[in-house]
């Protein structure tokens, strides 16, 4: 099979010539939640649940008599109804951000509670979970796994969904994270087009899909719109969505109990199978190595195999070299973060989905021009400008939205890359760049370089191990070295702590 690879902006404009779209418009790939779910304002993420939808169904009837219109469509519209606990008796409801969840907590839990109870007596508890939990970087990600794509006690066995289609051992999908929910750009049309492509049944000529690219960029909406599609396609298709970590927390359970071959088999039934962020396995310990084999299998078996990581499949660590080309040997692509086209797209897009709240022009150009980090944290804003201005029975003004968002503003300021840095400080100390990430461990060249770690650290928000990478291959632990080495520095010796002020001055000037 031929490796395709190509970067963004390189080919296909957002939406494909030809006869793909043609299908699209025409209807076949018609992909949105009514398709599967019933239309019911909100909809529930969890399908194969029917008692339970039935009884939300009722109490959000119930919810919206009591509160009023204003309210109800405010906070608890939104609600979503993800899962159910049989062991612990718990329902578990969503909310787009962690503001919300704990404002629908505090306000209505015990109401929400009582009228569980009163439907389905068996449901003991209610809990609140925030959907665009911030997965900042991958290491604490990692241990603070999405709540929204937890791991379904429902979906953990093969479940019928309410379409027909088979869980298979997987969690279930967003049912907001389809194609015609993704806002297509400069920055994410290869990956938007690649995923379509990927999602029709006709073979693509490729497999697997890799996508990859920074946090809150879109990937796993891209992968679930996969699904979706797929599933709105042919309605029997077995679509395994899962984390990396589930997987691999699987997989180990699996080789524990000495029976990775029905694990193996559970995968290989599935139709497409699709895991996310597997740059928590890369580089940890040898069941990673035992985890891509078993991709490799999965592909050599041809079933559908959609990969997404934070980073290249060459720059994943401590793979083996055989595995690493099956994996870039279908289409890699990458997601970008977004320009300012694609940000102000995004938030008009969003904004329509929120006919209460007001939102003038200036202020949408305002977001879109101020928070470049990335999607989930522009969506974050704009919920939380929304629910603040609700709460406070405020217009939404510039004002407004600086007040509200000071904190995010502000971590939005400026973006200091490690090039930056490394440039800066040789210039400072006249030295070569190059030095940066030379073996020489002279001191006129390694207190600059400890230098430039430091600020590396201290102003951007990269992983230890990547700033040792970026600095010749050199291990955490040298950065970790350098760090102290500078701050116990800056506590003792004025003059450093003078150079090393005046080059963050610089930096972030
Ligand atoms: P990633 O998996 O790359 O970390 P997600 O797929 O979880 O990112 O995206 C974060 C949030 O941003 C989601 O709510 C998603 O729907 C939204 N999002 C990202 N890209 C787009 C886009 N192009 N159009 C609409 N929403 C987007
Ligand atoms: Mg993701």
């Amino acid at each position: 099979m031929a490796s395709v690879s190509l970067a963004s902006g390189e080919k296909y404009p957002c939406g494909m010539e030809g006869e793909f779209v043609a299908d699209i418009r025409g209807g076949q790939f018609l992909i949105n939640s009514q398709t599967s779910l019933p239309a019911t304002g909100g909809t529930p993420l969890m399908p194969a649940v029917d008692p339970l939808v039935d009884a939300w169904e009722s109490i959000r009837n119930g919810l919206r008599r009591d509160v009023g219109a204003r309210t109800y469509d405010h906070w608890l519209k939104p609600v979503q109804l993800i899962d159910y606990d049989p062991e612990d008796g718990a329902v578990v409801l969503a909310l787009s951000s962690r503001f919300m969840a704990d404002w629908v907590s505090n306000n209505f839990g015990d109401r929400l509670r009582l009228a569980w109870r009163s439907m389905m007596p068996e449901v003991r508890d209610v809990r609140f979970v925030a959907g665009d939990q911030a997965r900042p970087d991958g290491a604490i990600a990692s241990a603070q796994p999405s709540l929204i794509h937890a791991t379904s006690p429902l979906a953990a066995t093969d479940a019928p969904a309410t379409d027909g289609s088979i869980l298979v051992a997987g969690s279930p999908l967003d049912p907001r994270f389809t194609f015609d929910n993704f806002v297509c750009g400069k920055a994410n049309e290869l990956a938007f087009n690649a995923a379509r492509m990927f999602a029709q049944p006709a073979s693509p000529g490729f497999n697997p899909l890799f996508l990859h690219g920074g946090t809150g960029l879109g990937k796993t909406h891209l992968m679930h719109a996969i699904g979706h599609a797929w599933r709105a396609h042919r309605p029997d298709a077995r679509i395994v969505y899962m984390s990396a970590e589930k997987f691999m927390y699987e997989f180990v359970a699996a080789m524990r109990a000495r029976d990775t071959f029905s694990f193996k088999e559970r995968l290989r039934s599935a139709d497409v199978l699709m895991i996310d962020d597997v740059q928590f396995i890369a580089g940890k310990d040898s069941t990673q190595e035992e985890f891509f084999h078993t991709m490799n299998e999965i592909i050599a078996a041809g079933k559908r195999l959609v990969i997404t990581a934070d980073r290249s499949p060459q720059d994943l660590e401590r793979i083996e070299s055989r595995i690493l080309s099956r994996l870039s040997g279908g289409l890699v692509a990458d997601v970008n973060p977004a320009d300012y086209e694609l940000r102000l797209n995004i938030i008009i897009r969003k904004l329509e989905t929120m006919p209460q709240t007001r939102m003038p022009m200036p202020v949408v150009e305002f977001l879109a021009r101020r928070i470049t980090s990335n999607i989930r944290e522009l969506e974050g804003a704009v919920n939380r400008v929304a629910a603040y201005a609700m709460l406070q029975s405020r217009e939404i003004d510039l004002d407004f939205a600086q007040e509200t968002l000071a904190d995010v503003l502000r971590a939005n300021q400026r973006r200091i890359s490690i090039d930056e840095i490394q440039r800066r400080v040789s210039e400072h100390f006249r030295i070569r760049q190059a030095e940066m990430t030379s073996a020489r461990r002279s001191r006129d060249v390694a207190r600059p370089r400890q230098i430039a770690m430091y600020l590396a650290k201290q102003l951007t928000p990269r992983s230890l191990p990547e700033i040792g990478r970026r600095f010749g291959g050199r291990d955490h632990t040298t950065v970790i070295h350098a760090v102290r080495q500078i701050e116990k520095l800056r506590a003792t010796d004025a003059d450093i702590d003078q150079e090393v002020r005046l080059l963050i001055r610089q930096l972030e000037g």
